[in-house]
């Protein structure tokens, strides 16, 4: 067939019921403060580990929060837990906990797909 020069972009629609939401309902139950995150930004903005990689906290709870794990998965030991996000987040999230939990539910999801 002949090629026309331009292709047809993958839809970005997201089904949440085909994504894994585990990652965050394990987060939502055990940090309820999680759902305050509004994803403005802030603790991305002031991360210490985004001065140096690409490490974005509100992408990862975006992501999380979409049930969209693999880049998550990828990126979630590229925190270092230092707590700067949580001084200047403007809903309190407990953003280091997050983290924290983050990490064990991915864990746990590990230990149940052996
Ligand atoms: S600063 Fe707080 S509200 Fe803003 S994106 Fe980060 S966790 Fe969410
Ligand atoms: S705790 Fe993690 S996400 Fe928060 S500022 Fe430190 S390195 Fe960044």
């Amino acid at each position: 067939m002949d090629k026309f020069g331009f292709t047809i972009s993958k839809g970005r629609q997201i089904d949440y019921d085909l994504n894994d939401r585990f990652i965050a309902e394990y987060i939502f139950e055990h940090e309820p403060s999680f759902r305050l995150c509004i994803e403005c930004g802030g603790c991305s903005s002031t991360c210490s580990t985004g001065q140096f990689t690409l490490f974005s906290l509100r992408e990862l709870h975006i992501l999380i929060k979409r049930g969209e794990n693999d880049k998550a998965r990828q990126n979630i030991r590229k925190c270092m837990l230092c707590g700067k996000c949580m001084l200047v987040c403007p809903r309190g999230v407990n953003t280091r906990n997050v983290v924290l939990l983050a990490r064990q539910a991915f864990q746990k999801e590990n230990e149940h797909a052996v």
